[in-house]
Formats: C-alpha cells, structure tokens, sequence
C-alpha cells in the first residue's frame, strides 16, 4: 500500500482513539499504523546497499504487482506474533497502542492484497521467505 494512503488512513481513525487510548498508547499506534511501510526501505537498502530515497521510492514503483520481490519483516506473522508477546510481557501502552496500529496497517495491506489478488505476492511469513 502506498505510505501516503497510511498516512491518511491513520490520519482518519486516530480521532477516534483520542476517546478510547491513553497517550502513549496513540504514539505506538501512530507509529505503526502510519510507518509500519519503513521496512521497505530497509530492504531497500540491504539489497542495493544505497540509502537514497528516491531510488528506493521508483524501485518500489517498478516492481509493484509483481510476486515476491521483497521481503517486509515488519509485515509478517513472526513481527505481529513478537509483538503480541512484547505486550504480554511489558503491558505497556505503547506496546498497546503499537499492536492495535499494526493490526490496522496489515488488515489494509491484506484488503489491499485480496482487492488486486495478490494474496501470495508477498511474503507472510520470514520462513516463508527463507525457504522461497
Ligand atoms: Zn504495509
């Protein structure tokens, strides 16, 4: 999903979680709901070894629709799972805040996904990708 349709995604709901979230539950929640497309730069620059921007904003244009070209940690189960543990631990309201965010963000990529049947264009999973 473009990370500008995040933006304005997270820009739309986070109203709402003004009533029900506590502060630092809203930063987790911003902060994965609206960045959670930064691992894409990560990959970016893994792969090319190349920190610039623009560069990695056209690759990423070139490559859309295509099956399986990146690899996304924060967009798999193992990510979502070590984040629901991290809450069952600490009991933060960030952590909260950040697992609610990042369930939203993937439920956007999964709809997203399913809108372009592209459903097994990504990887889900780190071994998933490990055994491509
Ligand atoms: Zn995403």
């Amino acid at each position: 999903m473009d990370p500008l349709f995040h933006f304005a995604s997270t820009a739309v709901v986070l109203p709402f979680g003004i009533k029900y979230l506590s502060k630092p539950a809203l930063v987790g929640f911003f902060l994965s709901a609206a960045f959670l497309d930064i691992d894409h730069y990560f990959f970016y620059i893994y792969k090319f070894k190349h920190l610039g921007l623009k560069k990695a904003w056209q690759f990423y244009q070139s490559i859309r629709h295509q099956p399986k070209k990146v690899f996304c940690f924060f967009h798999t189960i193992e990510f979502l799972l070590l984040i629901i543990f991290l809450n069952l631990v600490m009991k933060t309201q960030f952590f909260y805040g950040f697992l609610i965010g990042l369930i939203f963000h993937l439920l956007i990529d999964l709809a997203q996904a399913i809108y372009y049947q592209e459903v097994n264009y990504r990887f889900w999973s780190f071994w998933q990708y490990l055994f491509k």
